[in-house]
C-alpha cells in the first residue's frame, strides 16, 4: 500500500462542494455527549476547508443502527458541540442523501457548514452500495476521509464515494498514514509489538502477519493464556479461546524459525474472580505462568514478566502496542499495563499505541505526552501495522 497520499492541502478546494468523512461516533448518555473528543480532534481539518473557502458536507456514522432510523444515533447532538466549537452555525441535515440534504448542499455557500445525518441509517452504507456511493458524491465536487478509525472498512461513505469522486485525506489520515506508514515502511530495528487486551480472536489472528515483520512479538493481558494453554500449562479459569490453540502452536513455531522472539508471561497475577465492581477490591497473588491453580483466573502480568517485558521495550527502536496487559481499569491489576507504558515513555524509540483501552490506559496513567503517537483506530491501527490494505486510504490519491 501507498502511505503517500495527497491531502486537503494538494487540491484546490476554494468554491467546492467538499464531503469530508468525519469519525464523529462519540460516546453519549441519555442524549448527551460524554466526551467530545473525537469532534475536536476533526477541527483542524474542517476549519482548513473553511478558512479556504470550501462548501464543508461532513458525514459520519454513530453507533449501529443497521439501517433503522434510530433517533438516539441522530448526529443532531454533534451539529450543536461541533457549532459551539466552529463558532459558527453547522446546518444539520434530516436525511443523509434525501431531498433536505441534496437541498441543503447546494444552497451551502463559500465557507459554510453542514452536517450530514447518520450514514448508517441508510441499509447501503455497510454494504459499500454503488447506488448510495453515487448519491453521496452527487453532492459534492472531492471527498475528504477524516476518519482513519473506519478506514479499516469499506463502507459507501469511507470508500465507495472516492470511485466518483477525486479523494485526499484530512489531517488525522495523513497523520496516522504518515507516522505508521513510516514506522513500517522501513522500521528502525530492533522492532518490538506488543499485544495485549480482551478481544481475544480478533488479535490472534494479527500475529501470522506480524511476525513477519517484528524482531520481538511480546503477548501479555488475557491473549497470553491461549499461548500458555498451546505450551501445555493449565490457565485456570483464566481468558481463554481453545479454537485458537492449535493456532498458537502454530505461531510459536513460526516465530522460532523467523527467529523472531516471542516473549510470553513467566508469571502472572491471579485472583479467585474478576473483580466486581470492575474497580473494586480484589485479593491477588502471583504464580508462575507454568503453575497457575485450578478455579483462579490471571488478571496481569507478575513482577519479573514486567522486567523482562520492559526490557524488551527500552532496547526497541520501533514499538507499537495493542492491548492493556491486564485489568488496569483496577488499581491492584494495572502494574503490568503501568510497566508496559512507562517503559515505552521512557524509550527513545518511535512508540506508537493503538486500540481504545490501551491510549485509554496511557492516558489515564499520565504517559501520553511521552508516547509518539497514539492512533485513534483500534481496529484500523492493528490492520495497519500488519501491513494490510486498508480500504478508507487506498481509495485515496496517490502524491
Ligand atoms: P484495546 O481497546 O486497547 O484494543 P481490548 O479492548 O482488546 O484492548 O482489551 C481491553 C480490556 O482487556 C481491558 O478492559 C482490560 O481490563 C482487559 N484485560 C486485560 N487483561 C485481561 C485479563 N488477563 N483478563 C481479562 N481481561 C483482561
Ligand atoms: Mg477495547
Amino acid at each position: 500500500m501507498n502511505y503517500n497520499k495527497k491531502s486537503i492541502e494538494d487540491i484546490e478546494v476554494a468554491g467546492k462542494r467538499v464531503l469530508c468523512r468525519c469519525d464523529f461516533n462519540v460516546p453519549t448518555k441519555a442524549g448527551v455527549i460524554t466526551s467530545d473528543k473525537r469532534i475536536v480532534a476533526a477541527l483542524p481539518t474542517i476549519q482548513y476547508l473553511v478558512s479556504h473557502k470550501a462548501k464543508v458536507i461532513l458525514c459520519s456514522h454513530m453507533g449501529k443502527p443497521k439501517g433503522e432510523w434510530k433517533p438516539e444515533l441522530s448526529l443532531k447532538v454533534v451539529a450543536k458541540r461541533l457549532s459551539e466549537l466552529l463558532g459558527q452555525e453547522v446546518i444539520m441535515a434530516d436525511d443523509v442523501v434525501g431531498e433536505d440534504a441534496k437541498a441543503k448542499a447546494a444552497a451551502l455557500q463559500d465557507g459554510q457548514v453542514m452536517l450530514l445525518e447518520n450514514t448508517r441509517y441508510m441499509k447501503g452504507e455497510t454494504k459499500n452500495d454503488p447506488e448510495l456511493s453515487k448519491e453521496l458524491a452527487s453532492m459534492a465536487d472531492i471527498f475528504v476521509n477524516d476518519a482513519f478509525g473506519s478506514a479499516h472498512r469499506a463502507h459507501s461513505s469511507t470508500a465507495g464515494v472516492a470511485d466518483y469522486l477525486p479523494a485526499v485525506c484530512g489531517y488525522l489520515v495523513e497523520k496516522e498514514v504518515s507516522i505508521m506508514g513510516k514506522a513500517l515502511a522501513n522500521p528502525e530495528r530492533p522492532f518490538v509489538a506488543i499485544l495485549g487486551g480482551a478481544k481475544i480472536s480478533d488479535k490472534l489472528n494479527v500475529i501470522n502477519n506480524l511476525l513477519e515483520k517484528v524482531d520481538t512479538l511480546i503477548i501479555g493481558g488475557g491473549m497470553a493464556y491461549t499461548f500458555l494453554a498451546a505450551k501445555g500449562y493449565s490457565v485456570g479459569n483464566s481468558l481463554l479461546d481453545e479454537s485458537k490453540i492449535d493456532y498458537c502452536k502454530d505461531m510459536m513455531v513460526k516465530a522460532e524459525a523467523k527467529g523472531v522472539k516471542l516473549l510470553l508471561p513467566i508469571d502472572t497475577v491471579v485472583a479467585d474472580s474478576f473483580p466486581s465492581p470492575i474497580d473494586g477490591p480484589v485479593d491477588v497473588q502471583t504464580v508462575a505462568a507454568d503453575a497457575m491453580p485450578e478455579g483462579k483466573e490471571g488478571l496481569d502480568i507478575g513482577e519479573k514478566t514486567r522486567a523482562l517485558f520492559a526490557e524488551a521495550a527500552k532496547n526497541a527502536k520501533t514499538v507499537v502496542w495493542n492491548g492493556p496487559m491486564g485489568v488496569f481499569e483496577n488499581p491492584t491489576l494495572a502494574a503490568g499495563t503501568i510497566a508496559v507504558a512507562q517503559a515505552l515513555a521512557e524509550s527513545d524509540a518511535i512508540t506508537i499505541v493503538g486500540g481504545g483501552d490501551s491510549a485509554a490506559a496511557c492516558e489515564q496513567l499520565g504517559f501520553a505526552d511521552k508516547i509518539t503517537h497514539i492512533s485513534t483506530g483500534g481496529g484500523a491501527s492493528l490492520e495497519f501495522l500488519e501491513g494490510l490494505e486498508l480500504p478508507g486510504i487506498a481509495c485515496l490519491q496517490d502524491k
